[in-house]
């Protein structure tokens, strides 16, 4: 390879960072837009105790839809978002949206929200929290925050002092995507987490699978000696449900028991409770 050659490699290579920095500045700058513009809308998905099949809450779960992009996954535009801290006027819209929604419904189910790392290391949060519960009504106990083990470990004090404040308000923290993230053990035992949710790699084909199935009844038995339940994202199958089901695993969402949707389609189910749910799972497990 000639030394031409090299240095045109590199000049292409230059050009495409340089578009690509180009296109994630585009899209921070019409996010930015989005925020005010009315682009942003949570969708829901619901959460299922195993054992009864009752809707016990709803994951809030954020869409953008721009009118050129049209629909921006979260994958895409929430990295974006954390790195040019745009993520915290964005987590301040999802929170209080979702806490709002909550506290319209009949039942008392509970509202899962992510939290990203960089909206949990700033100083306000839980001020933040307690502020949203107080304007909406929201019972604290009903709000869930979704956290990341990413997300400790960038200030592991900084996060366990959010963690206690959030807590002493009476909110509940899950362990998001659990197993996908570094030293897990130990951040199981450190943190004051209500629920562990088992990431959905894990979930996938855990029927079939030896060792999925390995992990998946470690994490189980991990809950169980640490008096935590477990929840199990991503179940697509009836075959996975009942495997889980069979396990006693606690919890589980996924497409198999309700795809994420606009709050309207689940109107029956915040209204009147969780027949609908009961019946739905039932069937779901049998089919
Ligand atoms: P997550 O918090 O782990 O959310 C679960 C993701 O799995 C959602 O993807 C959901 O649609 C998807 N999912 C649920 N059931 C199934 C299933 O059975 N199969 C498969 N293949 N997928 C399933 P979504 O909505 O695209 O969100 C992706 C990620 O983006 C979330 O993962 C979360 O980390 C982040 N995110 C979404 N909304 C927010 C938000 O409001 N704030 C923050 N900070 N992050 C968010
Ligand atoms: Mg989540
Ligand atoms: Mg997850
Ligand atoms: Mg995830």
């Amino acid at each position: 390879r000639s030394k031409a050659e090299g240095r045109n490699t590199y000049r292409f290579f230059e050009a495409k960072m340089g578009e690509e920095a180009k296109g994630r500045r585009l899209i921070e700058h019409e996010l930015r837009r989005a925020v005010s513009g009315g682009e942003l809308k949570l969708v829901y998905q619901p959460q299922i105790q195993i054992d009864s099949g009752e809707v016990i809450g709803f994951e809030a779960l954020l869409r953008w839809h721009n009118r050129r992009r049209g629909d921006v996954p979260p994958n895409v535009f929430i990295p974006i978002a954390e790195e040019s801290g745009l993520i915290v006027e964005l987590g301040d819209w999802v929170l209080l949206e979702a806490c709002r929604e909550a506290a319209s419904w009949d039942e008392p189910l509970t509202v899962a929200v992510n939290v990203s790392a960089v909206q949990l290391h700033s100083q306000e949060f839980p001020h933040k929290v307690h502020d949203v519960l107080i304007r909406t009504g929201l019972p604290p106990h009903r709000l869930e925050l979704e956290i990341t083990e990413t997300a400790l470990i960038k200030d592991m004090n900084r996060a366990l002092a959010a963690l206690r404040q959030v807590k002493s308000l009476g909110v509940r923290v899950a362990m998001d995507d659990f197993g996908t993230g570094y030293s897990s053990l130990s951040n199981i035992r450190a943190f004051p987490f209500d629920v562990i949710k088992i990431d959905r790699s894990f979930i996938k084909s855990v029927d079939k699978n030896e060792q999925a199935a390995a992990i998946v009844r470690a994490v189980l038995g991990l809950g169980r000696g640490l008096g935590l339940p477990v929840m199990a994202e991503g179940i697509e199958t009836s075959d996975e449900l009942r495997f889980l089901t069979d396990e006693y695993c606690a919890a589980g969402q996924g497409f198999h028991l309700g795809e994420p949707a606009a709050i309207e389609h689940f109107d029956h189910i915040v209204r009147t409770g969780s027949r609908f749910g009961k019946r739905k799972a039932a069937a779901a497990a049998a089919s």
